[in-house]
């Protein structure tokens, strides 16, 4: 197989360290259609997997479909809020791929508990076969997370075809910016990023389709379904029913009571290009003077607001860099702003590759001595989770900052960071306070659940220590 996706990413112009075949299957001879199974960048644009997903597809000579299969246990960690927001980029994927009779998309959601790619690979005892046992070739995204690169692992033991995952969700390819598997210090990795940055941020070819799908293929009776209409039910149809989605949602553990967010964030890669256009011509100039002087406040203001669409890889980070720099922003903002991709980057990094990586020990052990010690002369005090979520602890400026987060799915005109630093100030188990941190973040933050938000608490404890002596003099509190 490997020849055969060297020759397709030749094509498509994607670089080797960018792909990897993930087992030795050969392609199925057979094979219907080559499966484009996304899951963590659905986008047409600037989408490495998808380019190669069709130039396999081109050289095969066969069609191409795509299959998204929403995992309900990850999405557990999050909410409805987030599972809307991916459901609307969904429906413009579906526009998007389906356009001139190019492709299909298909949805199906995997149930808590199943802990595999059901819906690719099949069920025997559940009785359905899945979308990947009569394709050429799989093709999906690289994962970061420690759940989804057990999902992978499995999916490419289990399949009877060849499974290639592509790094769409970073700029640089990890294999390409570390070595022997090893998370590089933070100071080098961003150095030799900006380095060499711009060599992968160079604008995507479209593959053109040579094969449209035939009409024996426009309704597939594979994967998970809950119930037997769902199975003619696609992203559009899930939000407009939403009595069901609610009752699918419930049943597998996804929080369904939190409100829609109140904001313009609608999800899928044309609502990220229009916010992306707005920050490339009104605020990236200023962006270097106001994120030194605003830190994580005012994000409105001069950030790119783009971070829940690059965490559910709506926009490509490289296309960002690009429109970035075409733009004509230079000097001071520029590189502050390539500083935060690349700092996103190195989430993404340091999540493929820490074991730990999301628990309370992936915190620096000095610091996670330095709180305890400070955390042993507080005062002894906790709540329960449900009084942290609904703003009801004795601070009041938490409490607003946690009820803006509640209505906008975001805090944009508060401190994320006293967010956090307030958690661990209020709760006496530093442990416990991280637990909570990340709980809160995951479930209502429309930009969480990914490598991210847990590299940016980590961020956050590290430097508590720092911020208490400098709010109390020492920590004495
Ligand atoms: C307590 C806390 C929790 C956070 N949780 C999340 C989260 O769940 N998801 C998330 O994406 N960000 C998180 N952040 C980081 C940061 O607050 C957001 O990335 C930022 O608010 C996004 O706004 P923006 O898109 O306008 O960013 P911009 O300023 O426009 O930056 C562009 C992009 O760079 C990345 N970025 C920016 N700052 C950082 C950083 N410090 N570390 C790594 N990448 C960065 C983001 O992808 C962002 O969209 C958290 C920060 C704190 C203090």
């Amino acid at each position: 197989m490997d020849e055969v996706v060297k020759a397709a990413a030749g094509v498509s112009g994607t670089e080797t360290a960018r792909f990897k075949v993930l087992n030795d299957k050969e392609p199925r001879t057979t094979g219907e259609y080559v499966l484009w199974w996304p899951t963590e960048c659905p986008r047409v644009q600037w989408n490495d997997t998808y380019e190669l997903a069709k130039s396999i597809a081109v050289q095969a000579d066969l069609p191409i479909i795509c299959l998204y299969a929403i995992d309900l246990a990850f999405y557990s960690m999050g909410s409805i809020r987030h599972i809307n927001f991916l459901l609307e980029g969904l429906v413009e994927l579906k526009k998007s791929v389906e356009s001139s009779n190019q492709s299909r998309l298909f949805l199906r959601f995997e149930p808590v508990g199943s802990g595999a790619a059901l819906s690719v690979v099949g069920s025997e005892d559940l009785s359905f076969s899945g979308f990947g046992e009569k394709a050429y070739a799989v093709v999906t995204d690289a994962v970061y997370m420690p759940r989804s690169s057990k999902i992978l692992a499995s999916a490419a033991e289990n399949l009877d075809c060849p499974l290639v995952s592509v790094e769409s969700s970073v700029v640089i390819p990890i294999r390409k910016i570390t070595t022997d598997g090893q998370v590089p210090d933070q100071s080098a990795f961003l150095e030799s990023w900006m380095d060499i940055c711009t060599d992968f941020v160079k604008p995507r070819k479209s593959v053109k389709l040579t094969r449209s799908v035939p009409s024996s293929m426009e309704k597939l009776d594979c994967g998970c379904v809950f119930g037997s209409r769902d199975r003619e039910w696609y992203p559009g149809d899930w939000l407009q029913e939403s009595d069901r989605l609610k009752e699918v949602l419930n049943e597998n553990g996804v929080d369904s009571e939190v409100s829609a967010v109140t904001s313009a964030y609608r999800g899928g890669e044309s609502g990220g290009r229009k916010l992306l256009g707005i920050f490339v011509t009104r605020k990236l100039d200023a962006y270097g003077y106001a994120s030194e002087n605003y830190g994580e406040t005012k994000r409105g203001e001069y950030g790119s607001l783009l971070s829940p669409y690059l965490n559910f890889g709506f926009m490509s980070p490289s296309e960002v860099i690009s429109r970035s720099m075409e733009s004509g922003a230079k000097g001071h903002s520029l590189d502050t702003f390539l500083e935060k991709l690349a700092l996103r980057d190195f989430a993404y990094v340091r999540s493929a590759l820490e074991p730990n990586y999301g628990s309370y020990e992936a915190i620096k052990e000095s610091e996670r001595d330095a709180i305890e010690q400070i955390k042993a002369k507080d005062e002894d005090r906790t709540y329960p989770d449900e009084e942290w979520a609904h703003a009801q602890t004795h601070d009041n400026v938490w409490n607003g900052i946690q009820r803006e987060l509640l209505l906008r799915g975001r805090n944009i005109l508060n401190d994320r960071n006293i967010w956090c630093y307030k958690i661990i100030d209020i709760e006496k188990s530093s442990r416990n306070a991280f637990r909570l941190a990340r709980k809160l973040n995951d479930k209502y933050m429309l930009d969480a659940i990914g490598p991210v938000g847990i590299f940016a608490l980590l961020g956050c404890f590290e430097s508590y220590a720092g911020y208490r002596m400098s709010i109390v003099g020492g920590g004495e509190g």
